[in-house]
């Protein structure tokens, strides 16, 4: 008998923040020993073709994205990530949200480097964008300016409360989290929370919000994720039991943009199959 698959169901490569091509992506997740990999660009399906071209023999993908949203029940509204699994791309009000969620990422990035160069910082909103490769821009792409000036060290660093986390964040126009969880339905696919209990990141979404989250067509809750601490994950696994939510497990893999590897969490056979049961059919795992 085989071994359990090793299935990854949150990833980034260059058409977001991560630094791995979408090609490169799918062959590290092979080589890492993966079964099963989910990419999952900000706001973006522009990975899902490449891809799919390099996809290894032997390695299935699971094409998605991570939603930028925002929960606007509280002052100020809470922002969110909702991974969407297996939508269909061309979506018409999807594609559209998408492509205003993207169009203020860069408003709101060259916002910030206005702020930091307003500060005698000397980063160039040009320069990022180049940087980001026409990928979905995001702060990680900023962060990586702060390094070659020479201001910090490390990505982490650059999210510190003097830079990027705190004194020069910007909020930006996400898609409402109610609205994102009915788009993501309505085009055959299968929402997830992404890293909900996740206090290090800041603020997070009450019981509450999931229990009203999961009445409208919320799948799934991600439970290990690195930005989770061991209570996190059972509270977690405790909602999404009460709530009748499918359990994940992901790296959440940057590349070189964060140290965690890919596969370094993993879900569960049993758990992904609930997922891909439940996505309509209109786009399906592409296997290698
Ligand atoms: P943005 O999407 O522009 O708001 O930036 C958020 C992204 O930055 C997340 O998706 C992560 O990829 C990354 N990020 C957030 N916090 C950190 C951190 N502490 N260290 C490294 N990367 C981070
Ligand atoms: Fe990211
Ligand atoms: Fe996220
Ligand atoms: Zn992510």
């Amino acid at each position: 008998m085989s071994a359990a698959p090793r299935i990854d169901l949150h990833t980034h490569s260059t058409a977001s923040d991560g630094t791995l091509s979408p090609a490169e992506l799918v062959r590290a997740a092979a080589e890492s020993g993966l079964d099963v990999v989910a990419i999952t660009d900000h706001d973006t399906t522009a990975g899902w073709a490449p891809a799919l071209e390099a996809l290894p023999a032997g390695l299935s993908l699971v094409r998605g994205a991570e939603l930028s949203c925002r929960w606007y029940g509280e002052e100020p509204a809470l922002p969110l990530h909702l991974l969407a699994y297996l939508f269909d791309p061309d979506a018409p009000e999807l594609v559209a949200e998408l492509a205003r969620v993207r169009a203020a990422r860069e408003e709101r990035g060259e916002r910030i480097v206005a702020l930091l160069r307003a500060d005698g910082i000397d980063v160039s909103w040009p320069e990022i964008l180049t940087g980001a490769g026409g990928g979905t821009v995001g702060r990680p792409h900023i962060a990586q300016a702060l390094i070659r000036a020479g201001l910090v060290a490390t990505t982490t660093e650059a999210f510190g409360p003097d830079w990027l986390g705190e004194r020069y964040r910007l909020p930006k126009e996400d898609i409402d989290v109610f609205r994102a969880v009915r788009l993501v339905r309505a085009a055959g696919g299968v929402p997830v929370f992404a890293h909900p209990r996740a206090t290090r990141r800041g603020r997070i979404a009450p019981d509450e919000l999931i229990a009203d989250l999961a009445a409208v067509g919320l799948a799934g809750l991600e439970a290990d994720h690195e930005d989770h601490s061991p209570a996190e994950r059972a509270h977690v696994r405790a909602l999404a039991d009460e709530l009748g939510l499918v359990v994940t497990g992901s790296s959440d893999f940057h590349g070189t943009h964060k140290t965690v590897r890919l596969g370094a969490f993993t879900t569960d056979p049993g758990a992904y199959e609930r997922l891909v049961a439940e996505a309509r059919g209109v786009t399906e795992v592409a296997s290698g």
